[in-house]
């Protein structure tokens, strides 16, 4: 038996403004509208309403033209806002459609939307989703109603350990962590397939305790903070941008600095923290400066007006016993601290000016030195002058004694050990062309430099 009205007339036909043209259908739809209407019915009605039933087909197709499905839904648990727009009960569930002529948007309950599934798939979108999306908003409040504020309190759980100032060790971390990780899995359970005893029961526990496990961290925090061998939260987030995993893990063990520990970090604000200790340790014999140099992982010194960067490490290994206990050290001499320290390069003309002195009265006089082509030419000064060359830097650390004129070192040693590293001699025109063809490839650089412009 065919059927001359459907039930989604009753939304799409009935709501439109197309209907306001045929006065009789309408009433048909309001007289029927919980009865069902057969083609085998229509010569139950007027000359007048047949006419209008005869083109149903036609007015409902330019009816349902007017409708949109909206994407949004609402959900109210008590029924108490809504009412479906097409069999007028109280809706928990609720969908909506417009009319794109009148604006208007209708609520439409869960059941009756299914009459007009098809509307909302043209415009790309699955109901079936949206019930699901639906479902799990309705379980999530359900939730909440039995534990107050619980998605805010697993959003913001690990806050604690992000505002901590100073690194929070494993074992306590680890407690902190797998309790929310426990509390986050039971929710997400809940939320995304049913809410089942065994999760209630698990969040039960954790929830009742978090203010617990928050005061534990905090404890912590109070009790270690100004310990000022404490690894800071900076020196955590310095290792795990460095992706200096083996030392974090290590560290992480504790959170205490230890010696070990502390030569291979290269934070700044510990490194500033470490050249205030050096600064009270050497202050007797007037080394000043210690400032912190990241880059050069040293410590800034000024010496007779040659700066030099003392290695971080060296020092730390070197001084450790008087860096942690912050004592002062009174019995060393400079010597052992130019023997962990390098010439600042940007003084290294000023180091080349004490070398020249010393070469001068030497058997091997400087040639030349030159610090951006990494070369020292040095002359012999035997009988037939031959040339040697040697690294700039390595030179300028194994002469730095010389440059700082410290007594009782063993000149000879240095000199041999230039002699037999640079084993090649050069004559005159060697270094002569050498020079000549640098200066050329110089000039050829220059000029398709120049070209390219
Ligand atoms: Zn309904």
């Amino acid at each position: 038996m065919n059927l001359l009205i459907y039930e989604r007339d009753q939304l799409l036909l009935r709501k439109s403004e197309t209907i306001k043209k045929y006065p009789h259908l309408l009433k048909v739809l309001d007289d029927y509208r919980n009865k069902k209407v057969y083609y085998k019915d229509l010569d139950k009605f007027d000359e007048e309403t047949q006419r209008e039933l005869k083109q149903i087909d036609m007015i409902r197709k330019s009816a349902e033209l007017e409708w949109e499905p909206l994407s949004k839904t609402d959900y109210t648990p008590n029924m108490d806002k809504y009412k479906c727009s097409r069999c007028n009960t109280r809706i928990m569930y609720i969908r909506f459609i417009r009319n794109i002529i009148t604006k208007e948007e209708y609520p439409v309950g869960r059941e009756c939307i299914d009459h007009v599934r098809d509307l909302f798939l043209k415009h790309g979108i699955d109901l079936y989703a949206m019930e699901r999306e639906d479902e799990r908003i309705r379980r999530a409040m359900e939730i909440e109603e039995r534990f107050n504020d619980i998605k805010f309190i697993i959003e913001n759980w690990n806050n604690v350990l992000d505002e901590s100032p100073i690194m929070i060790p494993n074992d306590v971390e680890l407690l902190f962590l797998t309790a929310r990780r426990e509390l986050n899995s039971a929710y997400t359970r809940c939320i995304d397939n049913s809410i089942t005893n065994k999760d209630i029961l698990i969040m039960d526990k954790i929830y009742n305790r978090h203010n617990e496990f928050y005061e534990n961290i905090k404890q912590f925090i109070e009790n270690n903070k100004d310990n000022e061998w404490v690894a800071t939260r900076s020196i955590e987030q310095w290792l795990k941008r460095k992706r200096e995993f083996a030392l974090l893990n290590k560290l992480k063990q504790t959170g205490i600095i230890t010696k070990e520990i502390a030569s291979d970090i290269y934070e700044f604000r510990f490194m500033k923290f470490i050249s205030n200790k050096l600064r009270i340790i050497f202050a007797k014999r007037g080394i000043a400066g210690w400032e912190p140099k990241q880059d050069e992982r040293g410590y800034l010194i000024k010496v007779q007006n040659i700066r030099l960067i003392v290695d971080h490490k060296k020092v730390i290994e070197r001084y450790w016993d008087h860096i942690y206990n912050g004592a002062v050290c009174d019995n060393y001499i400079f010597a052992d601290i130019l023997v962990i320290s390098k010439i600042y390069n940007k003084d290294y003309d000023k180091a080349e000016k004490e070398l020249r002195k010393y070469f001068y009265m030497s058997k091997l006089s400087l040639y030349s030195m030159n610090y951006d082509r990494d070369e020292i030419i040095l002359k012999e000064k035997s009988l037939d002058d031959k040339f040697l060359k040697y690294r700039f830097v390595p030179f300028i650390d194994l002469c730095k004694f010389i440059v700082f004129n410290i007594p009782n070192i063993d000149i000879q040693k240095i000199q041999n050990e230039i002699m037999t590293t640079s084993t090649t001699r050069y004559e005159f025109e060697d270094i002569k062309s050498y020079r000549e063809q640098m200066q050329r490839d110089i000039y050829e650089i220059q000029r398709t430099i120049y070209k390219k412009r």
